[in-house]
């Protein structure tokens, strides 16, 4: 096991990573922008470094200054956490050829899904169904059009280096089509200094459905079942859950086989996720993967009772898999709100600010995953995620009412959070059914203007 472990991260992630380390006899390094000096789960660390200023680009997105840390700390690993350079395959081979064991995949297994036009030929090649659209990138708009008229509008322009929902247009026809070639390029050229584009059909009405798996380096590859992402405003989850409701046992079964043939097809090792769309007929399709731990990991902690991140702490020391696939099972009901400080009545605008009361509910089945604390200020620098409340239960109905009852014991005062809008979603029929797709928030939620 290793000794000492430097967390490339800041907040929430940060301090998970922490409580897995010490929990496993690990020590920590943490390191912080100067935005951050302060924050409580620094001296949960065993050691903290100072890595440069608030913006991100200088200090947790600066590899020399982690690098440098990672020296002067004396650590032997990082965990890269979630966002910032967890899927920078450049940062993953900077790590490991410096010595530093990386906390996740290699280097080449990550550019390869990484970059999500090779992670659909990878897919295709394994048997595994993408979602129909260009035999890879699109190099003009004659070749787009092509691709179209083969699918059939609307399609879907997406950037191959994209994330975060960016770099992605939809094209309602020919007309349209030019425009969204243009605009993908640019926003992906802007945002991931790679303009490189492909074509998909746009399913209409999908559900998100994602597939958690680790894999050690032996060969051993296991599935934690699925997660459903559907409830997402302009791309990005507010609600996640396990099982997924509404989803017949044998796709399930289906889905998550496939999420394994793909790992295996890349030789993929530690955590990861494979993520799906299902249409209405339950007809599903590869759309991309994921080469780290993901924010909603917890949902499948609770329901599978592993610990994923000493999990993949583990197999990333040389350890096997300390369980097989006939060992994870399901069990019971889980749902996750991410807590943002944003107003959902005012198109979701960021709210940073000072918290002035914090009051967390508790009870069975319940964990909040957060390191804020009453009297701290949430900067505007980073993500709006303050937390993450996580309920489980028995039963999927048990599971609402319980995350219905714990945001309204969730008190945080001094700032806008999503809370009032999930608690929204909980109690609407069609949440309660199951009967939901990744446009059901702006559909029923979002004002015209904003969607
Ligand atoms: P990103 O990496 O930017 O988050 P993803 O490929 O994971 O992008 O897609 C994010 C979301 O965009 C999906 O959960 C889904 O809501 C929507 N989406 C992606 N591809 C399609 C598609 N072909 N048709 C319809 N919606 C899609």
């Amino acid at each position: 096991m290793f000794k000492r472990v430097l967390i490339a991260n800041r907040g929430e992630i940060a301090l998970r990573v922490i409580r897995a380390c010490r929990e496993l006899g690990v020590e920590t390094v943490a390191v912080y922008s100067e935005a951050d000096r302060g924050a409580s789960y620094l001296e949960l660390a065993d050691f903290s470094i100072c890595i440069g200023s608030a913006r991100s680009s200088d200090s947790y997105l600066k590899v020399d200054r982690i690098i440098s840390a990672c020296e002067i700390g004396g650590v032997d690993a990082v965990h890269p956490g979630y966002g910032f350079l967890s899927e920078n395959a450049h940062f993953a081979d900077v790590c490991r050829s410096c010595n530093y064991e990386f906390i996740g995949p290699t280097a080449e297994a990550m550019s390869l899904l990484g970059d999500k036009n090779s992670a659909r030929t990878i897919a295709s090649n394994a048997g595994v169904a993408c979602v129909p659209g260009s035999d890879g990138l699109i190099k003009s708009e004659s070749d787009a059009v092509r691709f179209a008229d083969k699918v059939g509008f609307p399609v879907l322009i997406k950037a191959s280096a994209g994330g975060g929902g960016r770099g992605m247009r939809v094209a309602n026809d020919k007309e349209q089509l030019a425009t969204a070639i243009n605009q993908a390029v640019q926003e992906a050229q802007n945002a991931f200094g790679n303009g490189a584009i492909y074509l998909e059909k746009y399913i209409e009405l999908p559900r998100h459905v994602e597939v958690q798996v680790i894999a050690d380096n032996f060969g051993n590859i296991v599935h934690l079942w699925e997660r459903d992402c559907s409830m997402q405003r302009r791309h990005q989850k507010l609600i996640e859950e396990s099982p997924a409701p509404n989803l017949t046992e044998e796709t399930r079964k289906q889905m998550c086989a496939a999420a394994v043939k793909l790992v295996k097809a890349a030789s993929y090792t530690n955590a990861g996720t494979v993520e799906f769309l299902v249409d209405a007929d339950e007809k599903f399709y590869f759309i991309e993967m994921n080469a780290r731990i993901q924010v909603e990991h917890p949902v499948t902690e609770v329901i599978t009772g592993i610990d994923l991140i000493k999990t993949q702490i583990k197999v990333a020391a040389g350890e096997k898999l300390p369980f097989e696939q006939t060992d994870i099972k399901q069990k019971g009901h889980a749902i996750e709100c991410r807590i943002n400080a944003e107003d959902p009545d005012h198109n979701f605008r960021p709210c940073p600010g000072k918290i002035e009361k914090l009051i967390i509910p508790g009870g069975f089945g319940v964990r909040f995953d957060s390191y804020v604390f009453a009297g701290y200020t949430v900067s505007p620098a980073y993500d709006s995620m303050v937390g993450k409340l996580i309920v489980c239960q028995p039963t999927r109905d048990e599971a609402i009412n319980s995350m219905r009852r714990c945001l309204r014991e969730l008190v945080i005062e001094g700032i806008k959070t999503s809370t009032p809008l999930q608690q929204r979603i909980l109690e609407s029929p069609e949440f309660k059914t199951g009967k939901v797709d990744t446009h059901f928030i702006e559909r029923k939620f979002m004002k015209k203007e904003e969607k």
